[in-house]
């Protein structure tokens, strides 16, 4: 058998630099400190984490006064930092900067007097916190007939935002959908799916074409790697998502010459291993890499850590310095 891995695959950038954050936060602020939801949504990070002395709580009711809160990499509506701010926390902000573009857009056009479409899945933590943006102007779809249903004040007036992790394709006919029903949509300059869903879903079609079984690690709230699911899918091969090597049924691998594995952006990459070795318990197996895109992204630190930092005495890690996330 052979197993072909998807690559890119698992961490993105806000990802590590979210927990990254956590890490860094539980070594340089006072405790204790609190994280608002998932800091990402994979239970291994978290757990890891909560090991390590990070308190996880869903809002802000649950966190003390005079505690230090992280705001998860999906980001939070403004009315969530108000609410901190209120409270007199002190606030370390770990939404990816990707998300913070979408935000930013949302401020910008609802100032416009644009309403705004969003692309996204309800109830996901990122759409909400998108939407408390401009609550009066926002308006949500999922599917390309959801067009059908909007109704907006000035037809010529309508801009679209997305989630950071939809499909692609799936986004391109919602897209499509709305600009035949508002020709005079407007949207950003750069799509808001992010670099790293692209990636990682135009390296599980490569590899999904290769193979006749493919799984796809990671959480089943992860909204990233349920897309990978999808797209692997739609080129008609079989697919399915598992959080961890556990969830390996030995059926879907029975007649299979070729498996491929990928990885959501939440999944750590020792989850991968673990599958990689559990299939190799089951059956003989070579490994390969199918390298898709290469990907240097890295972000910078929030300056509030830095801060915290300062004001303990201790010196943060640059951010280029990879895997580095002890203080001196
Ligand atoms: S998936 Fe994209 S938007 Fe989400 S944390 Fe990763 S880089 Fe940021």
């Amino acid at each position: 058998m052979q197993i072909l891995l998807a690559n890119p695959r698992g961490f993105c950038a806000g990802v590590d630099r979210a927990i990254d954050i956590v890490e860094l936060a539980l070594q340089v602020s006072p405790p204790p400190v609190y994280v608002r939801r998932e800091i990402v949504h994979n239970r291994h990070v978290v757990e890891a984490l909560r090991a390590k002395g990070a308190h996880f709580v869903d809002e802000l009711d649950e966190v003390p006064d005079d505690a230090t809160v992280i705001f998860s990499a999906h980001g939070v509506s403004p009315a969530v930092r108000q609410e901190a701010r209120r409270r007199g926390l002190r606030v370390i902000d770990a939404t990816c900067p990707l998300v913070t573009k979408v935000h930013l857009e949302a401020i910008r056009y609802a100032r416009e007097g644009y309403s705004i479409v969003l692309v996204g899945h309800a109830d996901h933590d990122e759409v909400v916190g998108t939407m408390g943006e401009a609550p009066e102007r926002m308006f949500l779809i999922a599917h390309p007939e959801d067009v059908d249903r909007l109704r907006v004040p000035d037809p010529d007036k309508v801009a679209y935002l997305t989630q950071t992790t939809l499909s692609v394709d799936d986004t391109r006919d919602c897209i499509e959908a709305l600009r035949q029903r508002f020709p005079k949509i407007v949207g950003p300059s750069r799509d808001d799916i992010c670099y790293a869903t692209q990636n990682r879903q135009a390296a599980v079609k490569t590899v999904a074409g290769e193979v006749d079984v493919l799984l796809v690690i990671g959480a089943a709230n992860s909204s990233n790697a349920n897309r990978l699911v999808e797209v692997s899918r739609g080129t008609g091969t079989p697919s399915h998502l598992i959080a961890d090597k556990h969830d390996i049924d030995p059926r879907w691998l029975e007649s299979a010459r070729r498996v491929g594995i990928t990885a959501g952006a939440s999944t750590p990459e020792f989850l991968v291993s673990d599958v990689v070795e559990q299939i190799k318990l089951m059956r003989p197996a070579a490994v390969r890499e199918v390298h898709v895109v290469e990907e240097d992204v890295r972000f910078g630190l929030p300056r509030e850590l830095e801060e915290m930092a300062r004001r303990s005495g201790k010196t943060l890690p640059s951010r280029s310095a990879a895997g580095a996330v002890s203080v001196d």
